[in-house]
């Protein structure tokens, strides 16, 4: 942290990182925590976010989404390290090309919050790093490639990156003819909407590139007073708000959350567009429900709610040439 820093920046400093000082804070008990799992994959938890979770209570939606615990060690053997396939559709080490028009800069391993049901969190990103090599050779593949005409910011999560970096890459984008559209897949307006400022909403919004902003939503009670704020500046800056949430057992797997999402998603000014089922990966097998469980509750939204509120659910399949639709 420096005197320069931004609130955002300041808020992601003093985030929870030790399991203590977050069961102290939510009124918990300590033997809820497993060394082990935090030790693998440490807990991280802006202050935003905890504070959306109910004190006192151990089996708050919110908290079960990034609380480490012993059931992360229990590994079923095709629950893997990588199991949507990223490593072998990596080209020059922080591109993915999987799909035909649209490819993906891992442009940061950080994130704001350690998702106990990542699909990357046992992800090598040590070997992926957007440095200045690995950035001319991931630019020089997509001029080479012009059926690519979008390119998603992933990672981590893109919005950890500063806001010169952001337009750095931006600039560096429009400069290519055939890319029209840029998608940025990040948590942070969800969990730190602080980072969403006036300057980033400007830069997003002055880029001849089509911005389209996919939030990480998996519980209405994340969508708080600030998110809606910040998803509105987003908005008023004529970004497209898309969703997707991860079907996630015990935290959103029922017909009265699911559609409530939907309907507090709108009322930000975001569309809900995909509901996943949950990717598996090593660590997350305590959160995934059977397909048959998913395609009943997708058709209980049908049911419920108007079309466009309601997600496509999909899951997705190594190798596949686009995410698979369930229903
Ligand atoms: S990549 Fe997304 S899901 Fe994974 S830990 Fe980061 S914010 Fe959570």
């Amino acid at each position: 942290m420096n005197s320069t820093s931004s609130l955002w920046q300041k808020e992601l400093s003093q985030s929870f990182t030790k399991p203590a000082d977050l069961l102290n804070f939510l009124e918990l008990n300590s033997n809820l925590i497993s060394t082990a799992a935090d030790k693998d994959f440490p807990l991280r938890i802006p202050l935003s976010y905890a504070n959306n979770i109910e004190k006192g209570n151990p089996t708050d939606p919110l908290l079960l989404q990034v609380l480490p615990t012993a059931k992360e060690l229990i590994n079923p053997k095709n629950y893997l390290d990588d199991p949507v396939g990223d490593l072998n559709a990596l080209k020059d080490n922080c591109l993915i090309h999987k799909y035909h028009d649209r490819a993906l800069f891992i442009t940061t391993g950080g994130c704001a919050i350690n998702c106990r049901f990542c699909f990357r969190r046992n992800f090598p990103y040590s070997d992926a790093q957007l440095t200045r090599q690995n950035e001319e050779r991931a630019f020089q593949y997509l001029q080479e490639n012009q059926h690519i005409n979008e390119l998603i910011f992933s990672g981590g999560d893109p919005l950890l990156l500063t806001d010169q970096r952001i337009q750095h890459l931006l600039q560096n984008l429009a400069e290519i003819p055939h890319i029209k559209r840029v998608r940025f897949h990040t948590r942070l307006p969800i969990v730190l909407p602080s980072r969403i400022t006036t300057e980033l909403s400007k830069l997003l919004q002055n880029t001849p590139l089509a911005v389209i902003i996919v939030t990480h939503c998996n519980h209405p009670n994340e969508l708080s007073v600030d998110v809606n704020q910040a998803c509105l500046k987003l908005k008023q800056s004529n970004i497209t708000l898309l969703n997707q949430s991860v079907l996630l057992k015990n935290i959103n797997n029922n017909i009265e959350t699911l559609t409530q999402l939907s309907e507090k998603l709108f009322s930000c000014g975001i569309l809900p567009y995909y509901l996943h089922t949950l990717d598996k990966a090593k660590g997350t097998a305590h959160f995934d429900i059977q397909s048959k469980e998913a395609i009943h509750l997708h058709q209980l939204l049908q049911k419920r709610l108007s079309g466009y509120l309601v997600p496509k659910l999909v899951k997705e399949e190594p190798g596949k040439a686009s995410k698979t639709l369930l229903f």
